[in-house]
């Protein structure tokens, strides 16, 4: 495929007009530039708004003024039910079985709600196998937890370094970790797209690699969900939580997401346990003993917000439209083709960090900018002037991330001759 690209508007243009999934754009609110679009690469960390979300928070609003207390059980979409409204789309989007997704709080707030269930120290397996250089609140939320059950976080947190020169990580390391530590490691927690380098790792594998080691595994789908197909249930994973307003595009601070492997679908687990959690045939009852319901909805602990659910309903159903197989077949060419670029066009100031195999990545490209600190900050400076929208990764990083269901193979092409005019001019 490779070999068919070129660095030509006639050429982008016409990859654009044959997409197959071209009209998804226009479902989406594209950050105006001087007149024209921006070019948005940011989906890793906010995804775009779709059109429908204004009128659909308008419908429960108008229900709100209208039917006030009675919304929960009368308009269209009754709010006592709403997360199961989100469930079928969410579990398609992760590969899981309905009962094993719930839509609930962010994902802070899951990753901790899962380790109290699924982080069970005992004084011989007591560790937590994280990657180092993980994002913060995964490596706050382990430690806390390692101090919260009595352990230190010198002896139980354990570190997997990267291996790779780019900064990330082989199979091979992890399997290396099992081997030296796997028998004190209660539970082995890793990426499914690493935020720094995106690279992306196989659940499966790591699944069943640790599991032999006799660890609990989970995994923190923040950088992929709505990303990659996943295949949550057949990966074997115990556990999964995630936010949604990256790559899912269900708005700022949206709702997060977890999943529960179903064979712990009614395992009596420790759990911090509240109302909406309870089995749901009884709930109303308010009887004092908790009964939980069967699967992901018994980690629940309030009643959901509607208003915020709102716009992940409205995004899921366009990815159910879409479809995450489409999706990942274009997300392959256009990140195919950025990277292309790069390495063609561009490969005098910049280099790419992400894995060159794509299985091992998703929609980001990870670029370092060669030159250092000062000339990356000024080369991103240009590129936002110049209505591309990227991220900053200290100390030298840009993340680009062409997301499928909104970029455009044009959009790649306006990066590289964005960076090439920059190039030019300084
Ligand atoms: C984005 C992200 C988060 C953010 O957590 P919130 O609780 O949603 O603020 C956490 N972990 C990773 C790996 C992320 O990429």
């Amino acid at each position: 495929m490779s070999t068919s690209y070129e660095a030509t508007a006639a050429w982008a243009q016409a990859r654009d007009a044959a997409d197959p999934l071209r009209a998804f754009r226009d479902e989406f609110l594209i950050p105006p530039h001087e007149g024209g679009e921006s070019h948005y690469f940011c989906g890793n960390s906010l995804g775009l708004q779709p059109r429908a979300v204004r009128e659909a928070i308008n419908v429960e609003l108008n229900y709100w003024g209208e039917l006030a207390v009675e919304g929960h059980f009368k308009g269209r979409l009754p709010w006592m039910d709403y997360h199961e409204f989100v469930r079928d789309h969410l579990a398609e989007v992760v590969g899981a079985q309905p009962e094993e997704v719930v839509a609930m709080n962010t994902l802070g707030v899951n990753l901790h709600l899962m380790m109290v269930s699924f982080y069970r120290p005992t004084p011989d397996r007591h560790a937590i196998l994280i990657e180092a250089g993980s994002f913060p609140t995964d490596r706050y939320a382990v430690e806390s937890q390692i101090r919260y059950h009595g352990f230190s976080p010198k002896l139980s947190l354990i570190e997997l370094q990267a291996d790779e020169p780019n900064g990330t990580i082989s199979m091979a390391a992890i399997e290396r970790a099992l081997a030296e530590h796997g028998s004190r490691i209660a539970l082995v927690m890793l990426p499914g797209v690493q935020y720094r380098t995106g690279q992306a790792f196989d659940l499966k594998a790591i699944t069943e690699l640790a599991h032999r080691h006799g660890c609990v595994v989970g995994f923190d789908l923040a950088h992929a969900v709505g990303n990659l197909p996943l295949q949550l249930h057949d990966s074997g994973a115990d556990f999964a939580i995630w936010c949604s307003y990256k790559y899912l595009n269900a708005g700022p601070g949206a709702v997060g997401g977890a999943f529960v492997h179903a064979r712990h679908a009614r395992a009596a687990l420790p759990r911090f346990a509240g109302w909406w959690g309870h089995d749901k045939t009884t709930r109303f009852q308010m009887g004092p003993e908790f009964v939980p319901t069967p699967g992901a909805d018994g980690w629940q602990l309030s009643n959901p917000p509607i208003l915020a659910l709102v716009p992940m309903r409205i995004s899921l159903e366009i990815f159910h439209r879409a479809g995450m197989q489409r999706l990942r077949e274009k997300s392959l060419q256009l990140t195919g083709y950025l990277e292309w670029l790069v390495q063609s066009q561009l490969a005098d100031v910049l280099e790419i960090v992400t894995p060159k195999n794509p299985a091992q990545r998703g929609a980001q490209l990870s670029i370092r900018v060669l030159g250092g600190r000062a000339q990356g900050r000024a080369l991103f400076e240009y590129l936002i002037d110049h209505g591309i929208i990227g991220d900053w990764r200290e100390p030298d990083v840009i993340r680009i991330s062409p997301a499928p269901l909104y970029n455009r193979f044009t959009d790649c092409l306006a990066f590289a001759e964005a960076v090439r005019q920059w190039k030019n001019t300084a």
